[in-house]
């Protein structure tokens, strides 16, 4: 009988980990689910613990990595990913995005797997090309706040390539742009959990600078159907993943204070330093070769997670 296909997922307890945990383990792959629960919670994978085809190991991934049989695929999705969060921890996002894709990939290679690193926007930094395409090289502060991320997820590009060019690594590059839904930790900082929490409670949202800086969200049912496609595909140079539709963060929180039918208010905070001012997502190229682009509105996907934080919110 032939083995089940078997995928290793890092940071698999995380928001968008979890739920790639459950699409594989659905599609019918064994899923080995690898967290040192940094930023994760087991509340994400629970409903998987007693799955047979389902696996969690607790590891940091920036030390090396040892999992026994074969494996297919590797995606690499183990990283802070919320401003606040790798500000917290500047020296684990910079070892996960460094050592961590280094040991992922050497976990590919002995496996003969093929390999998917999650990048991100942010390798365009405070973007000058709008849209940003995937040929735009960026516009990044290493010294910057933001630079422990920024840059290990430039390296992790980098690094991903080399080992594609060297070792023949069948590898491919992600470049999420922002991504929300269930299961994001309602204090983890960014944008979407902190106004609806907000929202929820009747506090003031917090909107920083004037709000004029502009985001793309994309509801995380898309991204994920986003990865799978990119991950049987032959694409091996990076690929947006994300959902055009833009707004000011002004327009967001307005947006959010109607669909969670709330009496917040707006306050204005100091903009972070390196804040990017516009981000928007061309996708032509994840089209054009994977046939994909995004399916829900923010309109929709808000009402969906606002729903979720009603019934998930802990404190
Ligand atoms: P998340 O914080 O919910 O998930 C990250 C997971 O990685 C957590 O479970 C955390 O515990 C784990 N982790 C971190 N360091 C680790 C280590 N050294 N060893 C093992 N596990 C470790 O964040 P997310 O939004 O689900 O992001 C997942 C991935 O997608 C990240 O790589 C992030 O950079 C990328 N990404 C996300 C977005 C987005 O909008 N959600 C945008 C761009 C890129
Ligand atoms: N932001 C805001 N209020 C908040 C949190 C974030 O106005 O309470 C802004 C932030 O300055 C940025 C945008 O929302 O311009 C998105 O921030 P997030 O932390 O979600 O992620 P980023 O896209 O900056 O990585």
């Amino acid at each position: 009988m032939r083995r089940r296909k078997k995928v290793v997922i890092t940071g698999g307890a995380g928001f968008l980990g979890s739920h790639l945990c459950d699409r594989f383990v659905e599609d019918g792959l064994k899923v080995i689910c690898v967290d040192n629960l940094i930023t994760g919670n087991l509340r994400n994978i629970k409903h998987l613990q007693r799955n047979k085809n389902f696996e969690f190991i607790r590891h940091d991934v920036s030390k090396k990595l040892h999992i026994k049989g074969g494996v297919d695929y590797v995606l690499h999705f183990a990283s802070p990913a919320s401003p606040i969060d790798y500000l917290n921890y500047p020296i684990p996002t910079l070892k996960v995005g460094s050592l961590g894709a280094h040991n992922t990939l050497g976990l590919a290679k002995l496996k003969k797997a093929r390999y998917l690193i999650a990048s991100t926007s942010e390798v365009y930094g405070d973007p000058e090309v709008h849209p940003q395409t995937e040929t735009y090289w960026g516009h990044v502060n290493p010294v910057g706040p933001r630079g422990c991320y920024d840059e290990a997820k430039r390296f992790a590009e980098a690094i991903t390539m080399a080992y594609h060019r060297y070792h023949k690594i069948d590898t491919r590059i992600l470049r999420i742009f922002n991504t929300y839904g269930p299961r994001m930790r309602i204090k983890d900082g960014r944008v979407v959990p902190n106004f609806i929490y907000q929202a929820l409670h009747n506090k003031a949202l917090t909107v920083y600078g004037r709000g004029k800086q502009t985001r793309s969200f994309c509801y995380y049912s898309d991204l994920i159907e986003g990865v799978v496609r990119l991950l049987y595909s032959k694409i091996h140079g990076p690929v947006n993943i994300g959902n055009p539709d833009e707004f000011t963060m002004l327009q967001f929180a307005k947006l959010v204070i109607k669909a969670s039918g709330s009496k917040s208010k707006i306050t204005y905070k100091p903009l972070p330093m390196d804040d990017p001012k516009q981000r928007k997502p061309d996708i032509r190229l994840a089209y054009k070769h994977l046939k994909w682009k995004p399916k829900i509105k923010l309109q929709q996907g808000l009402q969906e997670t606002i729903q979720w934080f009603k019934v998930n919110l802990t404190d």
